[in-house]
């Protein structure tokens, strides 16, 4: 049988009980987290969103409530009326643990089934038994906290906004194509057969027409879908902080989110201070092989293609020659030398150099091709220390406009820096990368493509080279767009825009889009902004992304309510799922056989 709630009002949450609640009478409300039967003591850890609270049922002095109390079993939901004691002895593992609270009324409001999986805090549940339950994996406090976490932190980005004098303005979910690279989500029109709205995968042009409109600041902390193919850390539906303003300069955008993350980091006991570093694009791939370098440790890259000169034909070599000095790496066995050149190769590295520096000097198989000068001077330009090992990388594919050998030897660079244990956990090195290019080869389309989107901005001296049909000088144009990078983690991407008609639409047909295509998918965007544009810019955040950072979590998944696997399914609500005959019938819709990927 079970009780009711009826009027009875919960006085206080379990986990904030303290000393000075001594004697209060209180009424507590949750669920059975633990039982432990004495006999004539009954205990249990009563579990709310604040935590715990230990209860006693004490047979000789309530009986009833005792009787009541041999009901219970694991995650029970329950009210309890008693009075708070002092403890004898204090459970110091407990935020209450100084008190506990004497029960004379116990109410089961409702029974439980036996769960997949006990929630405690450590749990051997696989991740995917706890997506499928998630409801009861979030009770768990390390889930709790983590929402907990992300709701002060976005919260105290709301404020700092809204004191910048920001709006924050809703824009459409459903609405048409935005070109951020990725497929769009389709939603079909039942009103319209045939057509389709697409989910925004950015409010990006929204967002561009409200600086049109005339509302000057504007942010949204909002949803974007983005089908992507399936990799480990990347959500369908993500939440961007999203942001836009009118006449900024770099520095204005830069300003701005500093100071929300400097806040957002202080919600989570992180110090930091702006302004932060800022380096060019080239020299990030130039010194750490990589756009969104992790600052936290040296082992910067060298290029020593000249000094490969020599034996560039013997050893195959293509391309440049990026080589480091990985500290005390030198005392690799064999086998480990073996695992870094596998490993280097499986990144597309051709050819994979090491040399071991002691006190003596430096050796190498190299010696034979290049002199003992040339090593020596190697070892120099690396900077290389007795009990170092030189790391040297060669690249077998050239893509134009990257270079190839500098991205490997990048990814070296990181994977040394785990295995060495180089990388200090508690640091936060925040960068903004500025300079990018303006386009990318894309190998597959073999054209030049917008390297971020096609709204991205152009560096003025570089305008002209639009005139130029090479995609060598294209290749080399510079664009107005940043990252902003944390611990080697984008965090997000933004740009100062186009903000004139005709440029824009040159950057259209500079892609390849036909007028019809251009006034098919743009034509609106491109009629707005020939009725007085400002300039503007912006740039959007990844949250999920920002509070697991701020959370310590690897993964995206462990700070979203209800996250999707990495094959983009919610195993909770089992979607995507068929639907019903009837429902495409009335969109029109008559699906074909589709190969299984
Ligand atoms: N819309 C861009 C993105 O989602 C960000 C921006 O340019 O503001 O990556």
């Amino acid at each position: 049988m079970l009780d009711l709630l009826g009027t009875l009002q919960r006085t206080h949450y379990c986990g904030n009980l303290r000393a000075v609640d001594a004697d209060k009478d209180v009424v507590l409300m949750g669920w059975v987290h633990k039982r432990r039967d004495l006999g004539n003591l009954l205990f249990i850890d009563l579990r709310d969103r604040s935590g715990l609270a230990q209860i006693v049922f004490n047979k000789e002095l309530h009986a009833a409530a005792h009787a009541r109390a041999e009901e219970l079993r694991a995650e029970y939901v329950v009210a309890v009326i008693g009075r708070v004691v002092k403890r004898q002895k204090v459970n110091p593992d407990l935020a209450s643990g100084e008190v506990e609270i004497i029960a004379t009324e116990l109410r089961i409001l409702n029974t439980a089934k036996t769960p997949p999986f006990v929630v405690e805090d450590e749990t051997t549940a696989t991740e995917e038994t706890r997506l499928r339950y998630r409801y009861l994996d979030l009770r768990r406090s390390e889930p709790r906290r983590k929402l907990a976490l992300r709701h002060r932190v976005i919260l105290e980005i709301r404020r700092a906004m809204d004191e910048m004098g920001f709006y924050e303005i809703e824009t459409p979910m459903l609405t048409r194509s935005t070109p951020e690279g990725a497929r769009d989500y389709l939603v079909p029109s039942r009103v319209h057969p045939g057509h389709f709205y697409a989910l925004p995968q950015s409010p990006q042009i929204f967002k561009q027409l409200l600086m049109i409109a005339g509302m000057d600041r504007y942010f949204q902390i909002v949803k974007c879908f983005r089908d992507e193919d399936l990799r480990a850390d990347r959500q369908p539906e993500f939440t961007q902080l999203d942001l836009e303003i009118s006449f900024p300069t770099q520095d204005t955008v830069f300003g701005v989110i500093e100071n929300v993350m400097v806040r957002a980091c202080a919600v989570a006991g992180i110090t930091v201070n702006g302004p932060f570093r800022r380096m060019k694009y080239k020299e990030a791939i130039q010194r750490y092989g990589s756009d969104k370098p992790d600052l936290r440790f040296g082992m910067e890259l060298h290029d020593v293609t000249a000094e490969f000169a020599a034996a560039r034909e013997v050893l195959h070599i293509e391309g440049s020659v990026q080589a480091l000095a990985a500290p005390g790496a030198a005392a690799f066995s064999r086998k480990q030398l073996d695992e870094l050149a596998e490993k280097a190769k499986g990144l597309g590295a051709r050819g994979v150099y090491t040399a071991k520096v002691t006190a003596e000097g430096i050796t190498s198989a190299l010696e034979k091709n290049l002199g003992a000068e040339t090593l020596k001077k190697i070892g120099a330009i690396v900077e290389a220390k007795p009990g170092d090992l030189v790391v040297a990388v060669t690249a077998k594919e050239q893509i134009p406009g990257t270079d190839a050998a500098a991205l490997i030897a990048g990814q070296v660079r990181l994977q040394l820096a785990e295995q060495l244990k180089l990388v200090p956990k508690e640091r936060w090195e925040f960068l903004w990368i500025t300079e990018f290019a303006l386009f990318e080869w894309n190998t597959t389309e073999k054209a030049v493509v917008s390297a971020q989107h096609p709204f991205t901005g152009i560096v003025d001296e570089d305008v002209a080279k639009l005139d130029d049909p090479s995609d060598e000088v294209r290749l080399s144009m510079r664009s107005k767009g940043y990252d902003l990078v944390l611990n080697g983690v984008e965090l997000g991407s933004g740009s100062i825009r186009i903000h004139q008609q005709e440029l824009q639409d040159r950057i259209f047909k500079t892609l390849g889009l036909s007028e019809e295509q251009r006034r098919n998918r743009f034509g609106f965007f491109l009629d707005a902004l020939t009725y007085g544009t400002p300039p503007h810019g912006g740039i959007a955040l990844g949250m999920d992304r920002v509070v697991a950072l701020l959370a310590g979590e690897k993964s995206m998944r462990e700070v979203i309510a209800f996250p999707k696997t990495t094959k983009a399914q919610d195993l909770m609500a089992e979607a995507p799922s068929t639907v019903d005959q009837d429902q495409l019938d009335m969109l029109g819709i008559q699906l074909k056989p589709v190969e299984e990927k």
